[in-house]
C-alpha cells in the first residue's frame, strides 16, 4: 500500500483506539497532591506527589502541604471554565476533578485568599493512563528518532547544498538571482502565513489537551540577541542541543560556501564526504519515515485517548489557514511574480510544469521530485541546462516558500494556544524570531516528507515553547505535507523561469508550440 494510504489507516486507527479506551476507561483528573480533612471540617493539602504549577508561575503559588482548599476552578476564564465551589470534602474534589477530566490549568482558592496554580494532568494510577503507556512510551521513542536526526539532516543539506553552488564566473551572477528569488518569495511566505495565522488566530483558546506546565520559559530576548545568538561561540557546542539549530545553520551557510572557496584537494575531499554523509542521513530519514504510521498511530491513541476527539475541531480551523495561505502563495503571489518579472504566462507555466506538481503532490517530497523538475524544466519548460542545473537541486533543499508559511502558521498557532490555556506572552519580538527562523528552517529542512515539521521543532525550541505540540500537528501532516511540497517546487519552477528570463533565454514553456511543429 503507498505510504501516504497506510498512514492514513493507522491514523484513523489511532482515533478509534482512541476513542474506544475513552469509552472503557474513565479519566480521572489529578493535581498532584493527596488531600486530607482536617478535624473542624475544611479540606487540606496532606502531601505533593508531583509539582504540578505551571512554569513561569512564581513560587508562592506552588501548592503546599498545609494548604487549606475553599476553591477550584479549572481553566478559569476561559469558555469553558470548571467551578467547584465550595469544597467540603476531599472526595468532593476527587468527584470534581473527575468530571472536568484531565488537560487544564486548576486555579485554588485557599481559605485565606490566596491563590494557587496547578496543572491537572490524567491520574497516573487510573486505568486509562495504564492502557494508555505502551502507546505513550512508543510515541515518545518515534519523537525520539526524529529528533536525533534533526542535527545531521540540517547540516549536511546546508552544506551540500550551498557547496554545490560551484565556483566559476557564473556563480557569482546566478548565485545572486537565484538567491534574491528565494529570499524574496520566502519572507513573501512567511509574511502571507503570518497575517493570516493573525487575522484567523485558530490557536486561541483551543482544546488542544497539551500540557501547558511543560518547560517554556518566557521568551525574553529582542531581535538583536537572537542575531547575535546565531553566531556560534563554539561550533562543538551548538551541535550538542537541539536548540542551537540557528547557529548550526549559520556555521553550515559558511562552511558550504568557502568549500567552494577552497583549493581543488580540500574541496574535492569535503564535497565528496558530506555527499555522501548527505545521502546516508537521508536513508536513515527514509527508513524513520517508514515509521511514521506506526508512530501517528501511537500519537494519535494518546491524544484522543487522553483528550479527546475535540483536539481536531481546533486542528481543522489551523489547517484551513496553512490550505488558504498555500492558495493564495501558489495562486496570486507566485504568478504575479511570474507575469509581471518573467513575462510568462503562469497558465502556460502551469501547464507545462503539471508533471512536477503532480509528482511532488504524491511522493511529498522535493528532493525525490528532483530528477522530474529538471527533466521537465528541460523538456516542457525550455529552460537551459544551467539555469535549471543551479537553480532546481538547490531549491530543492533550499527554497521552500510552502514549507516557510507552513513552519510560520504552525508555530504561531501553538504560540497562541499557550498563550490562551497556559501563561505564554507571544510578543512583537517573539513573532520576528518566527519570521527570521521559518525563514530559516525552511532553507534548513531537507525535501523529504514531513521535514517542516522537524524543523519546527527547532524554532519552538528558540520560542522555549513545549515540543509536544509538533508531535500533535503531527496527526494532520500528511495532507498539509504534500500541498506545500507542491508548492515548494512550484516555487522552484518559477524561479527557474525568473532566472532563465534574467539570463535572456526564450521560448519558456513553449512545450506545447514545439510539439505541434514536430508532429
Ligand atoms: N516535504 C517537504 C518537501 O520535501 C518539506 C516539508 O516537510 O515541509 O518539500
Amino acid at each position: 500500500m503507498a505510504q501516504h494510504w497506510k498512514i492514513l489507516v493507522w491514523l484513523i486507527a489511532g482515533v478509534i483506539v482512541g476513542l474506544l479506551l475513552q469509552q472503557i476507561t474513565e479519566a480521572p483528573g489529578s493535581i498532584g497532591a493527596t488531600l486530607g480533612s482536617t478535624s473542624d471540617g475544611k479540606v487540606v493539602v496532606q502531601s505533593i506527589s508531583r509539582n504540578l504549577t505551571p512554569k513561569g508561575r512564581t513560587a508562592a503559588e506552588k501548592l503546599t502541604v498545609g494548604d487549606r482548599i475553599s476553591k477550584i476552578a479549572i481553566n478559569a476564564g476561559m469558555a469553558d471554565e470548571n467551578l467547584l465551589d465550595s469544597v467540603s470534602s476531599p472526595e468532593d474534589v476527587s468527584a470534581f476533578l473527575a468530571s472536568a477530566g484531565a488537560g487544564g490549568v486548576a486555579t485554588i482558592t485557599l481559605e485565606d485568599g490566596t491563590e494557587k496554580s496547578c496543572q491537572v494532568i490524567l491520574d497516573p494510577g487510573s486505568d486509562r493512563s495504564r492502557y494508555l503507556y505502551p502507546f505513550v512510551f512508543l510515541a515518545d521513542i518515534f519523537m525520539r528518532l526524529l529528533k536525533m536526526l534533526i542535527m545531521p539532516l540540517v547540516f549536511t543539506s546546508i552544506v551540500t547544498g550551498v557547496a554545490g553552488l560551484g565556483g566559476g564566473e557564473d556563480f557569482g551572477r546566478l548565485g545572486r538571482r537565484t538567491f534574491g528569488y528565494y529570499v524574496t518569495t520566502s519572507f513573501l511566505a512567511v509574511g502571507l502565513g503570518l497575517v493570516l495565522v493573525n487575522l484567523i488566530r485558530p490557536g486561541d483558546g483551543a482544546q488542544l489537551g497539551l500540557s501547558t506546565a511543560a518547560q517554556f520559559g518566557q521568551e525574553s530576548e529582542n531581535w538583536l540577541d537572537i542575531l547575535r545568538r546565531m553566531v556560534p561561540e563554539n561550533v562543538f557546542d551548538a551541535f550538542t542541543g537541539n536548540g542551537n539549530m540557528l547557529q548550526v545553520i549559520f556555521f553550515a551557510l559558511l562552511f558550504g560556501f568557502f568549500i567552494t572557496r577552497a583549493p581543488e584537494k580540500p574541496k574535492k575531499i569535503l564535497t565528496e564526504l558530506l555527499d555522501s554523509a548527505f545521502q546516508v542521513v537521508m536513508l536513515m530519514a527514509s527508513w524513520v519515515m517508514k515509521l511514521v504510521p506506526y508512530g501517528v498511530f501511537c500519537l494519535l491513541v494518546k491524544v484522543v485517548g487522553e483528550t479527546g476527539f475535540d483536539v481536531f475541531i481546533p486542528l481543522s480551523t489551523y489547517m484551513l489557514t496553512v490550505f488558504l495561505a498555500l492558495v493564495i502563495h501558489a495562486v496570486v503571489v507566485l504568478p504575479l511574480l511570474l507575469s509581471i518579472v518573467a513575462r510568462v504566462s503562469p497558465l502556460k507555466w502551469f501547464r507545462a510544469m503539471s508533471p512536477v506538481l503532480m509528482t511532488a503532490f504524491s511522493t511529498s517530497s522535493s528532493s525525490l521530485t528532483l530528477p522530474t523538475t529538471l527533466n521537465t524544466l528541460k523538456s516542457r519548460g525550455k529552460v537551459s541546462n544551467k539555469t535549471s542545473s543551479f537553480v532546481a537541486p538547490l531549491g530543492a533543499t533550499v527554497n521552500m516558500d510552502g514549507t516557510a508559511l507552513y513552519e510560520c502558521i504552525g508555530v504561531v498557532f501553538l504560540a497562541q494556544y499557550y498563550a490562551t490555556a497556559g501563561d505564554y506572552v507571544l510578543t512583537f519580538g517573539s513573532q520576528v524570531t518566527v519570521v527570521m527562523a521559518a525563514f530559516l528552517a525552511s532553507i534548513g529542512a531537507a525535501g523529504i516528507p514531513s521535514a517542516g515539521l522537524i524543523m519546527m521543532l527547532t524554532i519552538l525550541s528558540a520560542l522555549k515553547l513545549p515540543l509536544e505540540g509538533a508531535a500533535l500537528l503531527l496527526a494532520v501532516d500528511r495532507p498539509l505535507d504534500m500541498c506545500r511540497t507542491m508548492v515548494n517546487v512550484w516555487s522552484d519552477t518559477v524561479g527557474s523561469a525568473i532566472v532563465a528570463t534574467r539570463e535572456g533565454e526564450k521560448g519558456l514553456g513553449d512545450f506545447e508550440t514545439a510539439e505541434t511543429a514536430e508532429s
